[in-house]
């Protein structure tokens, strides 16, 4: 394996520096020309982060203060390596010897993109309902279906792909591992999103596809046990992305209040700004205290499926209102394209709907109560 894996406060310094230097300068053109930074998220996977986001790192504080800040540069970079680790949290625990061995090293280091593949065009919130199929044909899985909005889609090398192999429900599910360039399938083109238009989201189809038995993720017919680990895995990243997105809003919102003069003094002097600041400022760290505190928990080996819900609902309430009055501290500058106040506001409303839904997180806490 070729990660060079910096401790702690070593990656975090590497970190900040390439969001200073390389992400912040290079994210308005490449979202403009929707171009996915293969080589900077290479990068960023070679320094270990990856392995790091991995739920048995136990370095889930570390994990998310890195994609915080990578989330205050750049959102696209950030949910991309979010991603990355989400594909390889199944092969990471569930997989065989071939898929241990011989793929997850290559989705640590960033050599090879990988994806999830749950939804699809009957299927959002309810995966109960899931119509791909793979049925057993010898030794391997004939794989039908097609699975829409699959981020990394048109980048990927590998997909984790969740199929109805039994019955109905959410029972007869399996997870299968997926070469990209299997006979096949095909990639659409990527949809025309509101925001992170730099890293590509499509649909795939499955057409005949044969999948060795040995990709099976976990067991046959057991998939959701480990969507359920990357269910939660997807949360905590998701609200680390988020709150890094409300911090690098705040603090451009606070710069530009400072130098902006409206009668005769600078902006943030008026309480109707301080205070809009005050309280961007308040619930960025309400929504940061709650999120280590889910990962916190983790890494000393509770399960939080209901923190890390807590903390992605809450986390991106509050990217989406941040960034809102981020706008608003903007005035007219925050309305137009030259300012990146208007992309982060359209970024932040993606949170709230990926990675189960804010309405689904409330059903999730409220169904534990
Ligand atoms: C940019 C982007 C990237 C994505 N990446 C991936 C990916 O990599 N892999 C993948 O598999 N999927 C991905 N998705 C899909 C995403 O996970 C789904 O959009 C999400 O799960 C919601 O499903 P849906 O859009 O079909 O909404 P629906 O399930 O159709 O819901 C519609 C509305 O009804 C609400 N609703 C539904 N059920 C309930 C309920 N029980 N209680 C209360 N309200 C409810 C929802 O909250 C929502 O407001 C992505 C989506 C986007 C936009």
């Amino acid at each position: 394996m070729t990660v060079t894996e910096l401790a702690g406060a070593a990656l975090l310094d590497e970190v900040v520096r390439l969001t200073r230097d390389e992400l912040r300068p290079s994210a308005d053109a490449a979202e403009e020309a929707k171009e996915f930074p293969r080589e900077l998220v290479r990068r960023l996977c070679e320094l270990g982060l990856v392995r790091l986001g991995l739920p048995e790192s136990r370095s889930g504080l570390v994990f998310c203060r890195a994609i915080e800040t990578l989330a205050s540069g750049w959102l696209a970079v950030a949910e991309s390596v979010h991603l990355q680790v989400l594909a390889a949290v199944g092969p990471a625990r569930f997989g065989g010897t071939h898929v241990r061995d011989d793929v997850l090293p290559t989705m640590l280091s960033g050599a090879v993109i990988g994806g999830n593949c749950f939804s699809e065009p009957n299927a959002g919130s309810d995966l109960s309902h899931l119509e791909t199929t793979a049925v057993l044909d010898g030794d391997r899985y004939r794989l039908n279906g097609e699975k829409s909005w699959v981020g990394h889609a048109n980048v990927g090398g590998v997909f984790n792909v969740y199929c109805r192999t039994a019955g109905g429900g959410l029972g007869g599910i399996t997870c299968l591992l997926v070469d990209a360039d299997s006979p096949g399938l095909s990639v659409h083109r990527p949809v025309r999103k509101m925001g992170v238009r730099a890293l590509p989201t499509a649909t795939i189809t499955f057409t005949d596809v044969l999948v060795p038995r040995d990709r099976v993720i976990g067991r046959p017919n057991r998939g959701m046990l480990v969507a359920s680990d990357v269910f939660v895995q997807g949360r905590i990243g998701l609200a680390a992305c988020a709150v890094g997105l409300a911090q690098g809003a705040l603090e451009y919102a606070v710069a530009y209040a400072k130098k902006r003069i409206q009668f005769g003094q600078p902006v943030i002097q008026f309480q109707g700004v301080s205070f809009l600041l005050a309280d961007m400022a308040t619930q960025i760290q309400a929504a940061r205290q709650l999120l280590h505190y889910a990962v916190t928990r983790r890494d000393a080996g509770h399960d939080v499926s209901v923190e890390a819900a807590q903390a992605k609902l809450f986390s991106t309430d509050v990217a989406m209102r941040v960034t809102t009055d981020a706008v608003q501290v903007l005035g007219a500058y925050g309305y137009t394209q030259d300012s990146p106040a208007e992309r982060w506001m359209r970024e932040a409303k993606l949170l709230q709907i990926i990675e189960g839904t804010n309405q689904i997180q409330r059903a999730a806490i409220a169904a534990r109560l």
